[in-house]
């Protein structure tokens, strides 16, 4: 009992898993290693592109869908190149785009853009990213996203003030020093980093209504989140924090 048999919809294998093992940062394919999160991410898209929940070996390849991931795991990726006119962007190397500053060719390009885990790290103020998503989409477009959020009462801004920053260390500790835009000096210190490719500074959580706001002041439809268990793909979120969802840019209802 509370054995679960999923097949993973990044590689196809088969696994039998019990339920306590599924966590959003625990890897629980035996193939790919890939993480209820990851997972979660193609199922989203999945629905968003064909209705069901399809993996990865199983899509028919359309390169007339056009994607773009920012900084996406690469088991993944590497499929959705295979299979869309898709690109895996990256913050600090070749193919670039930051967020903040996207290149105005790209503007109103994508059928999907997926975002997981990384607006918690883009420097302040972060409504400028998600405004440039929304942007980069076509008007039917899809923002698969995800952002570790709490149900806490307000998004904590770490460094709300951050103009131009260097991280050093003092002993063994990293400390960030800031100047603000007035010209002070701040210094940080008990920093979070997350772990992967490059360690990454957390910049701020952010809280569900908080994350709504950015989302909705950007021109976002109301977010679906990824509720809903599906057993058969290994998805299970038992808390109700750090869901992934989808949006879409509002529609514009046109007065004629
Ligand atoms: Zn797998």
């Amino acid at each position: 009992m509370d054995m679960i048999e999923f097949e993973c919809n990044i590689c196809g294998q088969r696994n039998r898993v019990h339920q306590d093992q599924f966590g959003r940062e625990t890897g629980s394919c035996s193939k790919c290693n890939s993480t209820v999160r990851m997972r979660s991410i193609v199922h989203l898209l999945s629905m968003e592109l064909f209705g069901e929940s399809l993996s990865l070996t199983e899509m028919e390849p359309d390169k007339s869908i056009v994607g773009m991931g920012m900084s996406d795991w690469e088991p993944y990726a590497k499929h959705l190149a295979k299979l869309f006119s898709y690109t895996n962007t990256y913050y600090d190397r070749e193919p670039m785009v930051d967020i903040t500053n996207p290149d105005p060719s790209l503007i109103g390009t994508l059928d999907f853009l997926i975002s997981t885990d990384v607006f918690e790290h883009v420097a302040p103020p972060v409504n400028i990213a998600f405004e440039n998503a929304r942007k980069l989409l076509k008007p039917g477009g899809v923002f698969v996203f995800s952002v570790p959020f709490s149900l806490a009462e307000h998004t904590v801004e770490h460094f709300p003030e951050l103009h131009e920053f260097t991280i050093t260390k003092d002993r063994k500790n990293p400390v960030l020093i800031n100047t603000t835009r007035d010209g002070r000096t701040q210094e940080f210190r008990d920093l979070v980093f997350h772990g992967g490719e490059g360690a990454t500074l957390e910049m701020r959580i952010f809280n569900k209504h908080g994350l709504e706001e950015q989302l909705s002041n950007a021109g976002f439809a109301k977010p679906d989140y990824h509720t809903e268990p599906c057993w058969e793909r290994g998805i299970y979120f038992p808390q109700q924090w750090s869901l992934p969802l989808v949006t879409r840019p509002q529609t514009v209802l046109s007065a004629t």
